[in-house]
């Protein structure tokens, strides 16, 4: 099986720097057998050939990543967290002194 040469509309794969992933990609540019310039089919956008690779790689990348993961994991509870609370002080119950229901009336008047 022989490999054709690119022509405009095959669908190759490139790093998309909006998706920021290798996406599938129309061809839409050539120069000579030379893959120019592709469209990303995903989003869309237009950008030149990288040949598959990303634009700017930093090797640092995922260390750096997984110092930002260390960093960002939630440190071990100080146990002197929360102030644990006052002692409530028990509810005032109101002793209701029955009032004297018999009232005598001793407005007796001296005849
Ligand atoms: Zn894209």
């Amino acid at each position: 099986m022989s490999s054709r040469p690119v022509r405009l509309g095959d669908v190759v794969d490139d790093y998309c720097s909006r998706c920021r992933l290798l996406m599938n990609h129309g061809v839409v540019g050539m120069v000579g057998d030379g893959i120019k310039k592709v469209r990303c089919l995903t989003c869309q956008g237009e950008h030149a050939y990288r040949h598959g690779k990303a634009a700017r790689r930093n090797k640092d990348g995922v260390e750096a990543l997984f110092e930002q993961v260390l960093r960002g994991m939630p440190r071990p509870a100080s146990p002197a967290a929360s102030t644990p609370a006052p002692p409530g002080k028990p509810p005032a119950e109101g002793r209701k002194d029955k009032e004297g229901t018999e009232r005598k009336e001793e407005d007796e008047e001296p005849v």
